[in-house]
């Protein structure tokens, strides 16, 4: 089961046994802790780190806000780096039906929210490969993408703080833990989102109890890509204070619950198999896996599948699933 690793910044560290990661093919090795800055403040709240906070493993967790910033703070290289082509190459980003089933499950999202939203354009902030925007497309609806490292006929590699107007709605699908001043953001998305329309965002829910079972090994940590690891108390009263209305906070709808808990307990085996990684095509891998790792790692998924089911329900059930997705809209002047 002998592992290459593909990125530059993980070989210049020393492969996979490089300093101050779990001691194997963790996906935390994506770039150099060496070469980066300690993180000095919380990414959220701008509070200043001091010894009131908790310092684990590549993360701070700040005793204001409770929202862990990522630390080191990666560099810019370092970003475009842990976002190469290997992570989203052209031909897509998973093997057998993974993206078939990822673009079905964005068009059924753009379905259920084109039914209810006032007319008017829709902002993806953080569009990925452009799936939600072309569905919303599909439904004659007008609709731009943002994302930084993405082209295609509807996207812009713009930032939300430089869009301006009035939108239905202003999504963050999974994008809002990957921007440098996420608060800042949303708060400038919420501005953006027209009477009666909705505000949408959908995180990993870093206080889950798939996140505390996990720990640092946790599927959605997803080092350095996930600059914030937030908790829904956090995204909750960011999104009231700038007065929308929270409609629905849902602990399913984000998805990734069920695939958390398989990713975790297969990463619990000898060898901590990264289901992740295993399931993406070869090209889009962050390390390359052996066929003996594809198949003990595919077999011990199917084997974990009953145990991850039971536990999602659970976890849902408590409202602590392992994403949270929050809905909020902005009340017309007649409210
Ligand atoms: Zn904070």
């Amino acid at each position: 089961m002998s592992n290459t690793t593909k990125s530059p910044a993980a070989r210049s560290e020393g492969g996979r046994n490089g300093s101050g990661d779990l001691g194997d093919g963790n996906k935390a090795l994506a770039y150099s802790r060496v070469s980066a800055p300690a993180a000095i403040q919380c990414a959220w709240c701008e509070h200043v780190f001091d010894s009131s906070d908790e310092y684990l493993h590549g993360r701070v967790r700040c005793s204001q806000c409770g929202v862990a910033t990522t630390n080191p703070w990666p560099s810019d290289a370092q970003l475009a780096e842990a976002y190469g082509d290997w992570y989203r190459p052209k031909s897509g980003r998973f093997s057998g039906l993974g993206d078939k089933v990822l673009h079905r499950l964005r068009a059924g999202l753009a379905n259920r929210l084109h039914r209810v939203l006032p007319p008017g354009p829709v902002l993806d902030v953080g569009a990925g490969d452009g799936n939600l925007v072309e569905a919303f497309v599909r439904h004659g609806r007008e609709a731009v993408g943002l994302e930084p490292y993405g082209s295609g006929p509807h996207i812009r590699q713009a930032e939300v703080e430089e869009v301006d107007g009035s939108w239905s709605a202003v999504i963050f699908w999974h994008s809002l833990e990957h921007v440098r001043h996420p608060a800042r953001a949303l708060s400038h998305a919420t501005t953006l989102v027209a009477p009666g329309g909705k505000l949408i965002v959908a995180v990993p829910n870093a206080t889950s109890m798939q996140a505390r079972a996990f720990g640092d090994r946790w599927f959605a940590l997803d080092l350095p890509r996930h600059l914030t690891h937030i908790s829904p108390d956090a995204l909750v009263s960011k999104i009231q204070e700038a007065g929308l209305q929270v409609e629905s906070v849902s602990y399913y709808r984000g998805g990734q619950v069920v695939f958390g808990w398989v990713h975790g307990l297969v990463g619990l085996l000898p060898g901590h198999p990264d289901l992740y990684d295993v399931i993406r095509r070869s090209e889009a891998q962050s390390v390359e896996q052996s066929l003996a790792m594809r198949l003990y790692a595919l077999g011990a998924g199917v084997a974990a599948l009953p145990v991850a089911l039971v536990a999602s329900a659970i976890e849902v059930a408590a409202r602590s699933g392992g994403t949270v997705c929050v809905e909020a809209r902005r009340e017309t002047a007649a409210e």
